[in-house]
């Protein structure tokens, strides 16, 4: 039970609990001067390479909550949890989908939500209040918010921790001219515990804090439009949307509450979906599947990249027939990470589909793919 409220902090902060929010703090409009710098180190050290979008005026824009709204006396920091089931089994046929795309798209869930607090913001202080809200989609550094308020801390995996409902958690902000007393950042943090360095397959995770975005699985799977670098397809497993890896091993995590939300529990088969099912998807298919749900970022042509990638991974015979399939129709992306599967998954059956491919093929980086292909499934072969 919390206790009776009176102050206005506290009738702002019960009224967000009773829309669904998990967590909410408070922090002032004064610009995040710590992060910017080390967002800008980020950019220099070519670690956002790949985020066109992530430019220098972006991240002054992000760390001044005044930029955003001239009147700003407060920054509502609220988190709220999306820790539902454990995943389905996974099998050699299906691929892995990050928890936080599992149900219904997040943005527009708290968007709704953070509108009707907007709205009881002015009933609780009785007078027209101006705001701007943002849910991981605008000029605004939610991390730093959430950091500054006490939401949670920064783990070296670059997610905020939550005490209670650990990283599985997303972060939204309302930036407003009432002023509320800001609250005090928590002081906690990660210690000694690298297991996210150690566990992340890719070996993104640089250093503590900083992650070399090109090499991240959640930026290869969702972000990046062309081809995935070859070095690093094995590497992805089969992740086809996201990567929870560097979450799922924190042990803060392990003792996190679970989620009030019903909007983002699982949808039938999203958190392993069958990859050959996804090969075979037409546009109507994935739009129909992917309404209101954070998968369709990555778009059909991005979705059957990865399908390709992860079967690859897998490893399973079975696959090489819808694999050889879409050798013949589809578009050159996802020829070249079909030829690659063919290949790491071997056979003669494999060799011959890839020569046959190549007699046809006239993509240059198709060809190229092909006959590195070959080489792979002959290499298998002795
Ligand atoms: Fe590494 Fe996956 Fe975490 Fe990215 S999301 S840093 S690939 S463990």
């Amino acid at each position: 039970m919390r206790p009776n409220t009176t102050t206005l902090e506290d009738q702002v902060k019960e009224c967000a609990y009773s829309l669904g929010f998990d967590i909410v703090r408070i922090t002032g409009p004064e610009p995040f001067a710590s992060d910017e710098k080390a967002a800008l180190k980020r950019i220099d050290d070519g670690h956002m390479n790949g985020y066109s979008w992530y430019t220098k005026e972006r991240v002054h824009k992000m760390n001044h909550p005044k930029l955003l709204l001239e009147s700003a006396r407060s920054v509502i920091s609220l988190a709220v949890s999306y820790l539902t089931t454990d995943p389905d089994v996974s099998t050699s046929k299906t691929g892995k989908v990050a928890r936080y795309a599992w149900g219904d798209d997040y943005h527009n869930v708290l968007k709704s939500k953070l509108r009707e607090f907007c709205l009881k913001l002015e009933r609780i202080t009785g007078k027209k209040v101006n705001s701007r809200i943002f849910v991981d989609d605008g000029p605004m550094n939610d991390r730093a918010a959430a950091r500054r308020s006490g939401v949670g801390w920064f783990g070296k995996n670059t997610n905020i921790l939550t005490s209670t409902h650990g990283s599985w958690v997303f972060l939204s902000q309302v930036i407003t001219d009432v002023y509320l007393k800001p609250d005090a950042p928590l002081k906690k943090t990660c210690g000694n515990c690298v297991s996210c360095i150690d566990d992340c397959p890719t070996g993104a995770i640089i250093a503590p804090y900083v992650i070399d975005n090109e090499k991240c699985i959640s930026y290869l799977t969702i972000e990046l439009r062309g081809i995935v670098p070859r070095e690093l397809r094995p590497l992805v497993g089969d992740w086809i949307f996201g990567c929870d890896i560097c979450q799922d091993v924190c042990p803060v995590n392990r003792k996190a509450l679970k989620a009030r939300y019903t909007s983002f529990k699982q949808r039938p088969g999203f958190s392993t979906p069958d990859l050959v099912e996804i090969l075979n998807m037409d546009q109507t298919d994935f739009s129909r599947k992917y309404k209101n749900s954070p998968i369709k970022r990555t778009k059909l042509v991005g979705l059957k990249r990865n399908a390709c990638i992860a079967l690859g991974n897998n490893g399973d015979i079975d696959a090489l027939a819808p694999l050889i399939n879409v050798l013949r129709t589809e578009e050159s992306l996802i020829r070249i990470h079909a030829a690659w599967a063919i290949g790491h998954i071997g056979g003669k059956d494999a060799v011959a589909a890839l020569e046959c491919a190549l007699r046809l093929e006239e993509d240059l980086d198709a060809i190229d793919e092909i006959n590195l292909a070959i080489k792979e499934a002959k290499a298998n072969l002795v």
